[in-house]
């Protein structure tokens, strides 16, 4: 934790700033030590380089949810060439331009891959928070960073003042217990004026999914241990592989294929994936406990519910939603 973010946090109990007790120093990180907070007797520990706001006593949901992901990002942590590219088209239509010297909030930053990519685009802070232990890779992919901090909190509960510009949470919100809620949360984040940005699975065009997947992610794999989910999911991800190759890469230059083939935007938008992106891939649809899959009208509700404004709710891939909007200055 680098001292610089004092300023950006607040107890979560009673919103009074932090004194930091300093007892593990690494360059510019503090490895250990203690937040404690100036208005209640609560404290707060900096372990590993990671301020910790997660206190004993998740709920079961929200325990087996962070247990996944945890697995997921602390296991394939590395950063790779198709962030950029996907990182941009889940928060276009803003481009990199939109977060120069802006203060920004990723609300589930998982092993780190965005907050790396904001702090390139030019953010003047960036923040990445997340429930799991995936805050482990995000803090090791990017502690080099001088701009860019990493929190392991609650998105429901978050530990900051209001100073954030640009908020944005990718593939997150559709695993929390509420969605609508965590919307409204992070949304709470944000500063006049300032945008939200965010990526959710759709309803429309994952019938399939909801019918024949989800039985099997909500009975079945996301209760296996990890490493025999992670075992299961190499024939199909063997299966996709190939069908990718054979079909869907060379279909994105062939429209008349590309009608034929179901699913076809977003399997010929992942289809020069490695095998690994793949089996990763497989393994992120059947490791959640909680998956929702949202309506466009359920996603403007929310933007709706927030106030926000200017929104821009645009169809991905054929089967996501993607939004952004300001929010009003009073
Ligand atoms: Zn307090």
């Amino acid at each position: 934790m680098k001292t610089s973010l004092l300023s950006l946090l607040v107890c979560p109990n009673c919103r009074n700033g932090f004194s930091l007790a300093s007892k593990e120093v690494e360059g510019a990180e503090v490895m250990r030590g203690t937040l404690a907070c100036h208005g209640c007797a609560s404290r707060f520990p900096v372990v590993r380089g990671i301020p910790r706001f997660v206190e004993e006593g998740l709920n079961a949901e929200k325990q087996a949810t962070a247990a996944a992901f945890g697995y997921e990002w602390t296991h394939y942590s590395q950063l790779t060439e198709a962030d950029k590219k996907e990182f941009l088209a889940w928060i276009a239509p803003l481009t990199p331009e939109a977060f120069k010297d802006q203060v920004v909030l990723d609300a589930g930053c998982g092993k780190g891959r965005h907050i790396y990519l904001a702090s390139r685009f030019g953010a003047r802070t960036v923040v990445g928070v997340d429930l799991s232990f995936a805050v482990e890779a995000a803090f090791k992919n990017t502690r080099g960073l001088p701009n860019v901090h990493v929190v392991q909190a609650d998105i429901l509960d978050l530990p900051f003042r209001n100073p954030f510009t640009l908020v944005y949470s990718i593939g997150v919100i559709h695993h929390l217990p509420v969605p609508k809620a965590g919307f409204l949360a992070i949304t709470r984040h944000v500063q006049p004026g300032g945008r939200i940005s965010t990526w959710v699975y759709g309803k429309e065009g994952n019938g399939w999914i909801e019918l024949f997947v989800n039985p099997v992610r909500k009975n079945i794999t996301s209760w296996l241990p990890k490493p025999v989910t992670r075992c299961l999911c190499v024939p199909p991800a063997m299966l996709l592989y190939a069908g990718l190759k054979a079909l869907y890469a060379p279909a994105k230059t062939r429209p008349a294929l590309k009608r034929c083939l179901p699913y076809s935007e977003y399997l010929c938008s992942i289809s020069g994936y490695t095998f690994a992106e793949n089996l990763w891939n497989v393994f992120d649809q059947l490791v959640a406990p909680t998956a929702y899959y949202h309506s466009r009208e359920e996603v403007v509700d929310w933007f709706t519910t927030a106030g926000v404004e200017k929104v821009t709710i645009e169809r991905h891939n054929g089967n996501s939603w993607r939004g952004t909007g300001l929010i009003p200055t009073p």
